[in-house]
Parts: structure tokens; sequence; C-alpha cells
């Protein structure tokens, strides 16, 4: 049995050594199965590549795609599966804050268990700013309540996954990728391991706050039609507001007579409608902006220079010679 591990790799030379040791012990561990590590270099503007090509030229295991400028993790992950020829594929980040170790577990999870894929969570978020841990929650929350992504908190894209799952996958060429969604949305049964969080062994993370928090409403407007249901509440809203307030201002002029006051008040109004004016239209926007690039059907990659072929993507082909 053959198993593909992709490693999307950005700018990650000083971790690749410590990766491939930590991997050689795993595959060592496990000699009945052929092994095809497959990076993809997504636009590293270090020596990535070079330290990839190296391991290449000595191991004939090494497979490698490499980019032609920064495309982004979720586009590396796509790229690895349509390049991958594994029998099994699994994902695996290059910091080592997915434990190798758990392979043999997940292996034989899906081999003699019979799961389709093995996924894996952290069950704490030790060495995370407490702030994050917290914006983090919240959205696993919200997601679960608003979409049928059905993602679990804590959920890694570290997971391995039999021929069937990266089908699915691929027939998904969606541009605007959110895999923690995807994984869920494709069904198929999935056994879930738990691991303590392992903090990153070189380098640094890519993930800034406000790049997570871009993520996270892509998370959204990728796997739920919520917010555009929200926006149409609110004008439903706004409408009974304003037939009570005319019947009320009616009612009060026959009794009353007119009246000078109420200009404050009616700056509050304008600018509560205004403000729910523009919030409407951005979730409109975030979600028009979305089927534009969507319909552009740019490639998800592109791929510069690679030592591995192809396989033709989507479900179609299962089962074809690559
Ligand atoms: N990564 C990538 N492209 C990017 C950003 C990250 O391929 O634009 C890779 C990175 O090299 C690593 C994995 O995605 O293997 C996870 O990134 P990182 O460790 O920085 O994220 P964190 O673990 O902090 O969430
Ligand atoms: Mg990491």
């Amino acid at each position: 049995m053959k198993l593909t591990i992709i490693v999307p790799c950005y700018n990650e030379e000083a971790a690749l050594h410590f990766f491939y040791e930590e991997m050689q012990k795993t595959m060592q561990s496990m000699p009945d199965t052929e092994f095809e590590l497959l990076f993809v270099n997504d636009g590293s503007k270090d020596g990535t590549l070079v330290v990839i090509k190296e391991l290449a030229s000595k191991d004939p295991r090494v497979r490698y795609v490499s980019f032609s400028r920064n495309f982004g993790k979720e586009a590396a992950i796509y790229a690895g599966l349509s390049y991958s020829d594994g029998d099994l594929t699994a994902i695996m980040d290059a910091d080592l804050q997915d434990p190798p170790s758990l392979l043999p577990q997940m292996y034989r999870a899906i081999v003699e268990e019979g799961y389709d894929s093995v996924a894996t969570r952290r069950v704490n978020r030790k060495g995370e700013p407490p702030i994050r841990s917290f914006f983090a929650r919240c959205f696993y929350r919200l997601m679960n309540r608003i979409s049928k992504a059905d993602i679990v908190d804590g959920a890694r894209d570290y997971r391995l996954m039999n021929r069937s799952f990266v089908d699915a996958l691929l027939a998904m060429g969606e541009y605007n990728r959110f895999s923690k969604g995807l994984f869920g949305w494709v069904g198929f049964e999935t056994k879930w391991l738990e691991y303590e969080n392992v903090e990153r062994v070189a380098g640094e993370t890519k993930w800034s706050f406000w790049k997570l928090f871009l993520y996270s409403i892509d998370g959204i407007v990728a796997f739920s039609t919520m917010p555009l249901s929200i926006a149409a509440f609110f004008g439903v809203f706004m409408c009974a507001v304003s037939a009570v307030s005319i019947v009320f201002i009616i009612v009060r002029q026959l009794l009353y007579g007119g009246s000078a006051f109420g200009w404050p008040s009616m700056v509050c109004i304008t600018m509560f409608l205004g403000g729910i004016q523009l919030l409407c239209i951005g979730i409109l926007g975030s979600y028009l902006s979305k089927t534009y690039l969507e319909v552009k059907r740019r490639p998800i990659f592109i791929c510069k220079e690679t030592n591995t072929v192809r396989r033709k993507s989507g479900a179609e082909c299962s089962g074809e010679e690559r």
C-alpha cells in the first residue's frame, strides 16, 4: 500500500531537516508501507526549495511541486491532493506540530478498522495567546450553528484519507477553499484522534491574528448563507418598527398636536439605519466578491517546477493510471 504525505511549505528551510529526520523514524517503523513525501513549496522566499531538492537528490521517495508564487496553504493542500499518487494520502505541516508518530495509529484505523479518514484535533492550545484561543472558540461555535460544514473545535488539517475521500475533495474544484469545512462537508466515516498541542520546531508561524480573522470570514462565507438571511431579517424588522412608529406619530399628532422635539433622536435613528444598510451592503458585497472570484475560474495554483506527474483531478478518474 502506498502512502503519500503532502507537506505544504512556506519559508520552512529551518524546519525541513527536523521534519525529514522525524519522518525517517516513522517510515522505518512502518516497513510494509511504500512512502511518498510530496513537498509543496508555496512560493517560499528562503532556501526551502533548495533544501527540498537536496532531500530529493538523496531520497527517491521525496517528490515536490513548486509554485510560481505564494498561493496560500489551501492552494498547497489542493495541489498536493491533485499530485498525490498514494492509496492513502496524509496532509502534514512541515513544522512538526502534526506529530508523525501518530501515523501508524491513523494507518491502522483506515486499513484495519475500515474508516475512510482519520482526523486529528488538539485538545489544548498551549503556547497560544489567550485572546486568539478565545476567538477561535467563538468561531467554531458560530460556524457549527450556521453551516453544515461540521467543524470540530481544535481540528487540524493533519489527516489521513483513502482514495475515495481524496477524490471527493478534488471533485470540489472551488477557488475559495476552506479545507476544514470541505473535510466535514464530503461526509464519509471519520475517526478523530486527539493530541496535546506541540510547539513549532523551528521558524515562525505564518498566521497573524488579522490573517486568521480574514480566514474565518472566508470560512463563514464559503459554508453558510446565514449572514444574507440576517440582512433580510434586519430589513423585515426595521419595516415592522417603522410601521409601529408611523401609527404612533399619527395618533400623537391627532391627540396632542405637532411637536418640534426630537431631532437628537432623529440623528440617532438615521445613523442607526445608515449603519445597518452599510452592513447589509457589506455582507452582500462579500458574497458577490467570492462569486466574482469563483466565476473567473482562475487556476488554484500555478506550478513552476516539479519532479512528479499530476494525476488527473476529479472523482471520475478514480482507478485510472496516472
Ligand atoms: N503554509 C503554506 N503557505 C502559506 C502559509 C503556511 O504552505 O502561505 C504552510 C506552512 O509552511 C506550514 C503550514 O502551512 O507547513 C502551517 O503553517 P504555520 O505552522 O505557520 O501555521 P500554524 O501552525 O501556526 O497555524
Ligand atoms: Mg504550525
